[in-house]
């Protein structure tokens, strides 16, 4: 199943190939200080592939805080937040806000509360490369 979403100007847009097709689409409400802001809600297929497709990168803000080790591509024209990554080992690692898919069914959507506070910085990075997006290419429009 290819889903398609993108921030709410179009500046950044996403193609994620979830394989196989997914029955259900878990997501999570993340609990820390900028989801709850900026309406983060994750999800990741670690066995699929998205691609980022930037329409003017310099109107993208890459966002990070706590530990460091995580980028929020923030939309700088309208401020919408579709993508995170994560750089472990030199490979890059994704999840996409299900708040910015296009055209995607919600009742195939499971949102559930989830919270990382307190997870050390070790265990973050395992968890990243198991669950999250491992085949992540971005691509700036010319
Ligand atoms: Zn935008």
């Amino acid at each position: 199943m290819l889903i398609p979403g993108s921030c709410h100007c179009g500046n950044i847009r996403f193609a994620l190939a979830w394989d196989p097709d997914p029955k259900e689409i878990v997501a999570r409400a993340c609990s820390c200080s900028f989801c709850v802001k900026h309406g983060g809600v994750w999800t990741s297929c670690p066995s699929g592939s998205l691609q980022v497709t930037l329409k003017d990168a310099s109107l993208v803000s890459r966002y990070a805080f706590g530990t460091r080790t995580a980028a929020f591509h923030v939309c700088a024209r309208c401020g919408a937040v579709p993508v995170v990554t994560c750089r472990i080992d030199g490979r890059l690692h994704a999840v996409v806000n299900v708040n910015t898919f296009d055209g995607v069914e919600p009742s195939l959507v499971r949102r559930v509360a989830a919270t990382f506070d307190g997870e050390s910085e070790e265990l973050r990075l395992e968890r990243r490369r198991r669950n999250w997006i491992g085949e992540v290419e971005f691509v700036e429009q010319p």
